[in-house]
Formats: structure tokens, C-alpha cells, sequence
């Protein structure tokens, strides 16, 4: 039996049929941020409400705690030096890792204000690093510390690590949360979960169109829209389909908006990121746990 759902011959081909979905690692409280360290030969995950990341060692699959405290990291990024790039609630910054093992600032205040509970990040081609901003970090002391917002928005950044500048890329979503460019980064995505706070309200990712550096004004599409729970973190694989969390699954969509295909999981999945020496094992961290599946898909530049 397959452990995946082919809703379109165009996923069948992304997928090994006789793949199994393996747990690799139990006993988050919710796990999310997930990013495959090449020269680690590693995944590194946080751990949120415990104030942790943790990192799987694939060359002999054991799991180790990477740091603790960390300031409630969230979400991760690669950049092109290979450094990790972190969301931090607690710390309420954007972070990098440094090959002397410090933890740096890059951001952590806009106009002045401190930032709410950076959540997701991406790293652009050209270095910038593009991150949203939502208040779960803040919301209550489970995930972070609680406090209220001092920017009063919830917005997506663009941040140059070179000078510091801080500019609001996005300012029209109630709660944005993950983000992902397009192979040719014409496209900007990103999942919108403000119907956490404001009932009623779409759970979709939007794909905003580029203008070079810059959001294209007035440019903004609904991706798709989620039914099962939210869409909270995703990446999108070489061919431009989109490898999206939700509440029971991860769902797959080609690059035009349809849903080709669904994994089935057995937690809330929070986010996930190819890895493996050859990029084509689907790290999934999905509530309590860290799963993997073998697919037949790979990230842009691989
Ligand atoms: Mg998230």
C-alpha cells in the first residue's frame, strides 16, 4: 500500500511508490522549522514551548539537543554561505549562526519597534532574507514570552544582512506565516493564518507577484485554500509545485494552484524542507515528531 495520494499523474511522478513514511523522532511539544545543514550532514528542527533545537544526525540517525535555551526558535533558512538563519520568539529577532558558533543579530527592531515573534524565513538569491512577523511568539508565554505588539501589524520583511535595513514587503495579512519564492523567484507565496485570531477569516496562501527586488503593488493572487486546519509552513520543490503543511497532511500543488497529491500524517504537520545528500527526502515536522519520506522531487538549484 502507497503511503501517498496521487490526485494527478503529474504527482506520481514526484513520489516513489513503495516510499514509507518513517517517525524518525518523538517528544516535541511542537515542532516546526525544520533546515537541512548539507555540511552537517544534519536537519535542524526547533522544539518551540521547550526552547530548543534539535538536530538529527543522518549519518547515524540519532537525535541530539543542538541548543538549549535558544529563545524559543521558530523557523530556519539556509543562506548561500551555508549559515543558519533563525526566527526567534523569544528573542523576538531574526538570527544567524556564525562559523565560530555565535548567535548573531540581524533584525530585531522596525522603526524602532520591536519586532512581534518572527516565524518563518526564507533567504532570496540576491542574500536578502525575507521573513514574517506574525504574534504567536507573543500571544502567551507558551511559545515564547508573553507581551503585546509594540509594531501593531503582523508584516512580511525583506531584510539586506549587509546594512540592516528593514523594509515592510507586506503589510495587507492578518497573521503571515510561511514563505517561499518560486524557482525563478517571480512569485512570492506566503500562508496567511490570521483565522486563528479573527474566526472567519480565508486560510490560504497567496502568491504575490515579484518586481524585481520588490512585491509588485496590487499584484496578489489566492494560491490555494486550506480545509483541513491551516496552512502554516511549506517549500516549494524545483518544477515550481508547492509542498504545503496542513492538519493532517502535507498537500502538494502544481504550479498553477491544483492540489496533485497528499500525504498522509498522523499529527498537526507544521512545516518541512527537503534534505538528504541528495535532496529528494522530505523532512516533515509534524507536532510531536520529525517524519521523512523519500520522494522523487528536489529543491530549486539542486
Ligand atoms: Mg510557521
Amino acid at each position: 500500500m502507497s503511503d501517498v495520494e496521487i490526485l494527478d499523474e503529474r504527482f506520481a511522478a514526484l513520489t516513489i511508490g513503495h516510499a514509507k513514511l518513517e517517525r524518525l523522532w518523538t517528544g516535541c511539544r511542537w515542532a516546526e522549522g525544520p533546515v537541512y545543514v548539507p555540511a552537517a550532514k544534519s536537519v535542524l528542527w526547533s522544539d518551540i514551548p521547550n526552547d530548543r533545537v534539535l538536530r538529527l544526525d543522518e549519518t547515524d540517525g540519532s537525535v541530539s539537543v543542538f541548543e538549549n535555551p535558544c529563545g524559543y526558535h521558530n523557523g530556519h533558512a539556509l543562506d548561500a554561505a551555508g549559515r543558519v538563519v533563525a526566527c526567534e520568539h523569544g528573542g523576538r529577532r531574526i538570527s544567524r549562526l556564525e562559523p565560530d558558533g555565535r548567535w548573531v543579530t540581524l533584525a530585531e527592531r522596525y522603526k524602532g519597534k520591536r519586532l512581534n515573534s518572527p516565524n518563518d524565513v526564507v533567504v532570496k538569491s540576491d542574500g536578502s532574507i525575507w521573513f514574517s512577523d506574525p504574534t504567536y511568539g507573543i500571544d502567551s508565554h507558551y511559545e515564547g514570552h508573553a507581551a503585546s505588539s509594540e509594531i501593531g501589524a503582523c508584516h512580511v520583511y525583506r531584510l539586506d544582512p549587509d546594512t540592516g535595513t528593514l523594509t515592510a514587503v507586506i503589510t495587507d495579512r492578518v497573521c503571515p506565516n510561511g514563505l517561499a519564492f518560486s524557482p525563478d523567484e517571480s512569485i512570492l507565496y506566503v500562508a496567511d493564518t490570521g483565522a486563528s485570531h479573527v474566526p472567519g477569516l480565508p486560510k490560504a496562501i497567496y502568491a504575490y507577484r515579484m518586481d524585481g527586488h520588490d512585491v509588485a503593488g496590487g499584484s496578489v493572487n489566492t494560491f490555494a485554500t486550506c480545509d483541513a486546519g491551516f496552512f502554516d509552513g511549506f517549500r516549494v520543490d524545483r518544477a515550481g509545485n508547492l509542498w504545503t503543511s496542513s492538519a493532517d497532511a502535507v498537500l502538494v500543488y502544481a504550479p498553477e494552484g491544483k492540489q496533485i497529491g497528499r500525504i498522509p500524517i498522523p499529527e498537526i504537520v507544521s512545516n518541512l524542507c527537503f534534505g538528504g545528500p541528495k535532496r529528494n527526502r522530505l523532512y516533515i515536522t509534524a507536532q510531536t515528531s520529525l517524519y521523512a519520506l523519500y520522494v522523487n522531487a528536489h529543491p530549486p538549484g539542486w
